[in-house]
């Protein structure tokens, strides 16, 4: 191991954070300290935990602690911890480097609007680097536990582009960082300003922080946290504002949580849980590999950060404690799993986060707010957790057909109040987007009785009916599959005209489709559209076929059932057209224009443009034909007239 001075370079992802938060986070500067902090208390925990199994590297008369000095001669301002410490390979990792995958995609969206990137930075999380905010240089001097005096190492940086690190000697173990305050701030080496906002930012934290005024004739240390685990605390000795930094400090959020739930269980496990629901979602809720779950204390211990073992996955949005009286100390996440409780807190406090979740729908406003950021992990929840699913198929949220913009905010109980009378089914359509399920020829008839249709289109709407199946009793129905049921109305009951009637059309156009649908059938969805193409029976709907032949799977040949609205122009004239060729021709052509109003691709695009071009061309010449026509019939009775003349002043 090398123990000269070394310099080196930061990650590019780190380059680019210092920049982007030293400009965006201009007006929220503050919170640099309950970010070194809350690194501070981290390491005493991780420290009790390693003492758990190496006794000898937590001595009695030691008491793990946080120390902050400031020093207004120098305007330095030193956060301390007597905790785990760090080796030189783990300062260069650790302070050099940003590990969390998906980093550089992430810092891509800077844009340099400041309102915009502190709003990045806020859902990244910037922790350590957050002292570049208020310091134009950083030292952090670390001895990691169990190892011996010159083992230390000093990290120091002007957060620039690169960093030094050499070997040093330190006597205690721990770390210290020390910020050489820039010019401008001043504020943070006076005691009272900094004593404020350790009251304001980490009040919470289970360890003392102390504070000295280095320097001063009459400099005393105080503590000035309370210095008990919050979660041990009593819930009415809780104020908000310390849950709401409390929750900060363990997501590393900047925004505030939407709920919280504080419980003390007892009898015959013995646990304490502190719940949030995040207002905001982390930049990497959808990378497999980002951290999720709870932090595990077991009698107040640390134990793991991310004990996913607790909550479902489609509740992975949501942050935490855990502290168990009854797990043993010596848990790994291997043992937890097969800890005999885990499945009853996992079932207790699963119930314990949808409650939450029912207390925020109550609030419409505040409940869109989760939604925008969850709802699609949520939707997980019905598919992955059937015991829930009548908990969970409340709390779902859809656009449909009764607002006039694309925005989930309608409850299937909302759904349920607003069905007609003789509705005894609700009605969804699974789309590209919304515009195309909007538009889309299959809810024509639905819209024009007022019958409301819920617009699916996220990815996982197909998986969400296929596990929902019912609500309330009432069944979920494709409007895109065949045999569509539409509740009819007076004496249309009587007047529907079978397929029977119009037997030979209906082959006729099959034929004339060659092999391309299963069957071509009387439509009673549509109104304002010719044709619609519709799922049968056990087949796929398209939109699912779509997701799946997207993700690589080969899927046998399905064809659709073409449904045509007898009423329309369009399917009159085609039934009347005695040219067998042409006939043929806009029949292919109805069925691309279904293709494509449902969003399809379709196989021949080339064969379509050509039969357009040609309808196009026979319309125009024909139109020409008609107008040359007509001016010979004009010139015509014009000549006629002509002659007529003479005649009627003869009778004059
Ligand atoms: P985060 O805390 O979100 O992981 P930071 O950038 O704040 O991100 O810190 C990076 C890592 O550096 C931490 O995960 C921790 O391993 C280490 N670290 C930071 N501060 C300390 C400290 N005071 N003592 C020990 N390790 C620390």
């Amino acid at each position: 191991m090398s123990d000269k001075r070394e310099t080196l370079g930061f990650q590019t992802e780190v380059r680019q954070l210092l920049q982007l938060m030293i400009h965006s986070l201009y007006s929220n500067k503050e919170i640099f300290l309950r970010e070194l902090i809350s690194n501070a208390s981290d390491a005493a925990d991780k420290l009790r935990f390693e003492a758990l199994a190496n006794p000898d590297l937590l001595t009695k008369e030691t008491e793990l602690g946080i120390k902050i000095e400031v020093d207004k001669k120098q305007q330095t301002l030193s956060v301390i911890d007597n905790g785990i410490g760090m080796s030189r390979e783990e300062l260069i990792d650790n302070l050099g480097t940003i590990a969390k995958s998906g980093t550089a995609e992430f810092l891509d969206q800077i844009t340099g609007d400041k309102q915009h990137d502190a709003q990045l930075i806020g859902q990244f999380g910037v922790g350590f680097y957050s002292a570049f905010i208020v310091a134009d240089r950083v030292k952090v001097e670390s001895r990691r536990a169990g190892s011996a005096a010159d083992e230390a190492v000093c990290w120091e940086s002007e957060g620039k582009g690169e960093f030094t690190i050499e070997n040093i000697e330190r006597s205690d173990r721990g770390t210290r960082v020390t910020l050489h305050l820039k010019k401008d701030e001043t504020e943070y080496a006076e005691l009272f300003r900094i004593e404020s906002l350790i009251r304001k930012y980490s009040d919470h934290i289970g360890f003392p922080v102390s504070l000295t005024a280095i320097g001063e004739d009459d400099a005393e240390t105080k503590i000035v946290n309370s210095a008990t685990a919050l979660w041990t605390r009593s819930r009415s000795d809780v104020t908000e504002d310390e849950y709401k930094e409390f929750y900060k400090h363990l997501s590393h959020d900047f925004a505030d949580p939407l709920m919280w739930s504080h419980n003390r269980v007892e009898g015959k496990r013995e646990y304490t849980s502190l719940l949030y629901i995040p207002g905001t979602a982390p930049f990497d809720m959808w990378n497999r590999e980002a951290p999720k779950g709870l932090k595990l204390y077991v009698q107040r211990v640390f134990i793991m950060d991310d004990a996913e073992q607790f909550l479902p996955l489609y509740l992975r949005f949501v942050k935490g404690v855990v502290d168990s009286s009854d797990l043993p100390l010596n848990v790994s996440r291997e043992l937890l799993q097969q800890n005999p409780d885990l499945m009853s807190m996992r079932s207790a406090l699963t119930r314990r986060a949808l409650d939450m979740l029912k207390k925020i729908a109550s609030d419409k406003e505040k409940y869109q707010k989760f939604w925008g950021e969850f709802g699609q992990v949520l939707k997980e929840g019905i598919v992955e957790d059937h015991a829930n699913k009548d908990k969970l198929a409340k709390l779902l949220c859809f656009a449909t057909t009764q607002n006039d913009n694309d925005t989930q905010d309608q409850f299937l109980n909302d759904y349920l109040e607003r069905m007609k009378e003789d509705q005894d089914k609700i009605y969804y359509i699974l789309a590209e987007n919304y515009v195309t399920a909007l538009a889309s020829p299959h809810i024509e008839q639905l819209r024009s009785r007022d019958i409301e249709v819920l617009l699916l289109t996220d990815r996982i709407d197909a998986w969400l009916v296929d596990g929902l199946t019912e609500y309330e009793g009432k069944v979920f129905v494709d409007v895109a599959r065949e045999a569509l049921d539409v509740p009819k109305e007076g004496d249309e009951k009587t007047q529907d005209k079978t397929n029977d009637e119009n037997k030979d059309f209906l082959e006729k156009m099959q034929g004339a489709l060659d092999d391309r649908v299963t069957s071509v059938n009387i439509s009673s969805r549509l109104v304002d559209s010719p044709a619609c193409v519709v799922a049968s029976g056990q087949d796929l709907n398209t939109q699912v076929r779509r997701i799946l032949e997207a993700s690589g799977q080969e899927l046998p040949e399905s064809k659709p059932i073409l449904e045509v609205n007898l009423e329309h122009p369009l399917i009159m004239q085609l039934s009347s057209e005695e040219d067998d060729s042409r006939f043929r021709a806009l029949s292919n052509i109805i069925l691309d224009h279904a293709l494509l109003a449902e969003g399809s691709q379709l196989e021949n695009p080339a064969q379509y443009v050509k039969s357009i071009n040609s309808f196009l061309l026979n319309g125009t010449a024909s139109k020409k034909k008609a107008k040359k026509k007509a001016t010979k019939q004009k010139a015509k009775k014009k000549a006629k007239k002509k002659v007529a003349k003479p005649k009627s002043n003869e009778g004059s």
